[in-house]
């Protein structure tokens, strides 16, 4: 273990962020490195507990104890030994993952979890600053050929462990490029995409063919796509985006949170001229839905150069401690403040939008009510209005960020054979495989849509049973928490 009294003697110490003022004019990453001396403290910090939580905590099952105690001692490249075996993008969920493990954290109980996310992103950095990611081609190939559509990180988890089993693996991705909602959604500030083109060059190297810009809905056609390999996995996201049901919906000035946030990511990175209509310069901005996505339009509005912001979320706020049903090691469900919103902006909660209103078909206010939530005895919990508590807000832009209702399936059924769920997600069975033979799913197109880290442990899980479908035998892939078998 690191040291027995590592963590009576030493404080969590957070991820060092940028200054505030600094980063709201760039689009560069906020986070900073740890001093490899004060990594090595917080890995220090680590029990290694008889019964790591932690573990339970990752889907991916991380071997948490183990590289944290490498960390300890200085031993870094042994620390990405251990990380890599359960966790094939730690660059990503270092910089991004909500760490459900932490949450899980024994220390949580009554004092700071270990920075467990940070140190996956120092472990993954230094691996790549010594040279120690390198691609690595199977060694042989079964001669099996297999499509993943969509690109998105369940995508690539599945497309990297199924081209390391031996098979000849080709992304189909209906964007310009690869990677989903890494590249597509999720600002430059939290993830700089050199991270992911770094990841998908090495993936290019071990043999991964990647066909960007093709949707295969349309061309070839899922049923064509079938004809052609030995086997599928859908990785197709769920980006249908929940719609705001209210008079003035039409007014020019509401835009969705993808819409809204894609076109700044193409600005920064792919060049693309901005667009007037999704630009927050100089205007009243006002999002709906308090959650990440939020957020990050938040922290986009704000580097645009909004004159102000607003963040609104229908539900109260959650308390500032977990309360008493909810407790450790379950996810901790209290009043956050993310990066973006300590930036600026204003906060309401419990406030339901009921109309729009403009000029010349041009928004200019949001009328909203306060809720509250009423429980009744042995019914489920509802949210009322509150009689007369009627408010106007001045806005120029509106950003919907209030969630996704499922993925686009448009011909999947008809062409494929597989089943949707009563939620409109595609439906699988405990080892990721659709209704249809050969066929497998994973991420948020089954799931619903969730956490990267969920995308990375179903891809893989998804590659691992399809591999087993098409040798006949027990997969060589390692399933949760377990080291490769080959
Ligand atoms: C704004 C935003 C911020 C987020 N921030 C975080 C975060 O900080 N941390 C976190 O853990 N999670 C975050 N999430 C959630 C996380 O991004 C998703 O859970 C994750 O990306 C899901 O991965 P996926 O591979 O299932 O889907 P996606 O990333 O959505 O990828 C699916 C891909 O499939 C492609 N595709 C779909 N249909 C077809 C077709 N017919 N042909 C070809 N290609 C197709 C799509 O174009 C897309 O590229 C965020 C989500 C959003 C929207
Ligand atoms: S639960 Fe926390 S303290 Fe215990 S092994 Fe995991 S990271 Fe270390």
């Amino acid at each position: 273990m690191g040291k027995p009294t590592g963590f009576m003697e030493w404080q969590r110490i957070p991820a060092p962020k940028r200054d505030k003022a600094e980063r709201l004019e760039d689009w560069r990453e906020l986070h900073l490195p740890l001093a490899p001396d004060e990594a090595k403290r917080q890995a220090g910090r680590c029990m290694d507990c008889g019964i790591p939580f932690c573990h339970q905590g990752c889907p991916l099952g991380n071997l948490i104890p183990d590289f944290n105690d490498a960390v300890y001692r200085g031993q870094w490249r042994e620390a990405y030994q251990v990380l890599s075996r359960t966790n094939t993008f730690p660059e990503f969920t270092g910089r991004l993952c909500p760490a459900p493990c932490e949450a899980a954290c024994v220390l949580a109980i009554d004092r700071d979890a270990v920075t467990i996310e940070q140190l996956e992103k120092e472990i993954s950095e230094r691996a790549f600053a010594e040279g120690w990611v390198k691609a690595k081609p199977p060694a042989r190939r079964t001669g099996k050929r297999v499509a993943v559509v969509g690109s998105g990180p369940a995508g690539l988890a599945a497309a990297a462990q199924l081209n390391s089993a031996g098979h000849s693996v080709t992304v189909y991705e209906k964007d310009a490029r690869a990677g989903g909602l890494l590249r597509y959604g999720i600002p430059d500030f939290k993830l700089e995409k050199a991270v992911l083109d770094r990841r998908i060059a090495l993936m290019e190297a071990e043999g991964i063919v990647f066909r960007v810009g093709e949707d295969v809905a349309v061309t070839p056609g899922w049923r064509a796509l079938r004809e052609q390999y030995d086997g599928v996995v859908l990785a197709l996201g769920a980006r249908k985006a929940r719609e705001l049901d209210v008079p003035g919906r039409e007014l020019s000035g509401v835009v969705q949170a993808m819409d809204y946030l894609e076109h700044q990511n193409q600005v920064v990175t792919a060049g693309a001229q901005p667009d007037a209509r999704l630009e927050a310069q100089g205007k009243r901005v006002i999002i709906l839905g308090g959650g990440d996505t939020g957020s990050d339009c938040l922290g986009t509005a704000l580097r645009q150069g909004a004159t102000n912001v607003m963040q609104v979320e229908l539900f109260p706020a959650p308390p500032p401690v977990r309360a008493k049903e909810n407790p450790w090691p379950r996810w901790p469900l209290v009043f956050r403040t993310s990066s973006s919103q300590e930036e600026g902006g204003e906060r309401a909660f419990a406030m339901m939008t009921k109309r729009l209103e403009g000029e010349n078909g041009q928004l200019q206010r949001l009328h909203a009510v306060r809720v509250e939530v009423q429980r009744e005895p042995g019914g489920a919990p509802k949210l009322v209005e509150v009689p007369g508590s009627e408010q106007v807000f001045e806005v120029d832009l509106l950003v919907l960020a209030m969630g996704f209702t499922g993925p686009r399936t448009d011909r999947l059924v008809e062409e494929l054979g597989v089943t949707l769920s009563p939620r409109g997600t595609v439906q699988v069975d405990a080892k990721f495989a659709t209704s249809a033979p050969g066929v497998y799913c994973a991420g948020d197109a089954s799931r619903g849509a969730s956490l990267i880290v969920w995308a990375l442990a179903d891809g893989r899980e998804a590659a691992r049973a399809l591999d087993s479908w098409l040798s006949g035998a027990a997969s060589v892939l390692p399933t949760r928490g377990q080291d490769c078998a080959f």
